[in-house]
């Protein structure tokens, strides 16, 4: 019964020449989210900068629609729209109340119909139209009340060559329309912080590049097949992801086999970094980002966060997750669809190589001292690293 959708998007910072951006990202995303829904799809802008999601064909998925909108930054909210192409206000009584009977299950309340008339020349005024279209409802519907100042539901009427009717607003994902923020680099483990930190970057307007790291025969293919799934889930938001799978095997056992065991991870962090801020530079990235919040674990204490950090040098690192507690980032990996494939439980990073004391306050010197150990022998497996670097493109190109 629907045949377009309203899209309702911020106007916070979409002054000028930037708005004609925002919008064109906007459309662009929203196409991409429609590009798997059954159906055929138009997204059009119309002369006061409102953009409609078109329906053309005959037959579609409605709820699928509602699901692929959903995951659009830059939505604040859409509205399903009724087309009436008979515009005699006799006809508009009788379409009228049958939008009401068929989108409120429950028919006791108040409401208020506000008209707008895009042609003047419309024979009746506004307010004869919401007069008339109320009455309508009214004997049609006792159960239902007019409440011009405080109606619980607002059905707008705009009267064009066709008229269009709506009053659902469906929440949608906020934020900003994808690639109006440029690039970082994602660094995606299979747990439950690193699927949200990208979310959140995204939601941003902010494209997503990602990189893997995983050491065969240690971590398994199904722990691979774990972060490609995320990465998807994350790209059904994100748009196309580009996941940089590293093979950090080699490298893992000469920190293993050369650096103090209660450094391990801390070293093996700082590595971790140091090949996705190449990969990022390689690949347009203008920061790095993690799924790291202060205190979680002993790798994430002030001091090891200092530590990791000072192994980037010429970019920023972002952890959005900053200051969330656990809790809060279980619930949000929840809303976004990825926790249930988070806690499935294939090691991403094998526990031979974690320390069962590792340090919680590193000391920079230090660690950089014990990698003086490695200076033998690292230049050569970076290289071999960034020569093995298989990638997968995740998402609907
Ligand atoms: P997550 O739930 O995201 O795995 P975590 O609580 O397990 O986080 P750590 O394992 O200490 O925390 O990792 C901190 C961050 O480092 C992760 O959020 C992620 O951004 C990055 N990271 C850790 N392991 C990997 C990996 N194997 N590949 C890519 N990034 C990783
Ligand atoms: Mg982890």
């Amino acid at each position: 019964m629907f045949r377009s959708f309203l899209i309702k998007y911020g106007e916070i910072g979409v002054k000028g020449k930037n708005r004609y951006i925002f919008e064109d990202a906007l459309m662009k995303q929203i196409k991409y989210a429609l590009k798997k829904v059954d159906g055929e799809f138009a997204v059009t802008k119309d002369q006061g900068g409102r953009i409609f999601v078109e329906v053309k064909s005959d037959d579609y998925d409605h709820d699928a629609v509602l699901n692929a909108l959903r995951h659009v930054f830059g939505v604040i909210a859409f509205c399903p729209v009724v087309h009436v192409e008979d515009v005699s206000i006799d006809n508009l009584r009788k379409e009228i109340v049958k939008y009401v009977d068929a989108v409120f299950e429950d028919k006791n309340f108040t409401f208020k119909i506000n008209t707008r008339r895009a042609h003047k020349s419309y024979p009746m005024t506004s307010m004869e139209v919401d007069a008339a279209l109320g009455e309508a409802v009214l004997t049609a519907f006792p159960g239902t009340k007019v409440d011009v100042h405080h109606p619980q539901v607002n059905i707008r009427v705009e009267i064009r060559e066709i008229v269009h009717i709506y009053s659902q607003e469906i929440e949608g994902a906020g934020g900003m329309p994808l690639g109006t923020n440029g690039k970082t680099m994602l660094l995606l483990s299979g747990g439950i912080d690193s699927p949200v930190a990208g979310y959140m970057t995204a939601k941003r307007g902010v494209i997503l590049d990602a990189v893997y790291f995983h050491a065969p025969p240690y971590t398994s293919d199904r722990a691979k097949q774990k972060v490609i799934d995320l990465a998807k889930l994350v790209s059904d938001y994100a748009g196309p992801v580009y996941l940089h799978i590293v093979n950090f095997t080699a490298i893992q056992m000469a920190i293993y086999e050369k650096c103090p065991h209660d450094e391990l991870t801390i070293i093996m962090r700082r590595y971790m970094m140091r090949i996705a801020e190449h990969l990022a530079n390689a690949n347009d990235c203008l920061g790095l980002v993690t799924g790291e919040s202060i205190g979680q674990v002993a790798s994430q204490t002030l001091q090891s966060l200092y530590v990791t950090d000072s192994a980037v040098s010429s970019m920023p690192v972002y952890r959005p997750l900053i200051g969330m507690d656990k809790q809060e980032i279980v619930d949000m990996a929840e809303k976004i669809g990825t926790y249930e494939t988070s806690i499935l439980p294939y090691e991403d990073c094998c526990t031979i190589f974690v320390a069962k004391h590792p340090v919680t306050k590193p000391k920079r010197e230090i660690i950089e001292r014990s990698e003086k150990n490695l200076s033998d022998v690292i230049e050569g497996l970076l290289e071999e690293a960034y020569a093995t670097e298989e990638l997968v493109i995740v998402g609907r190109g």
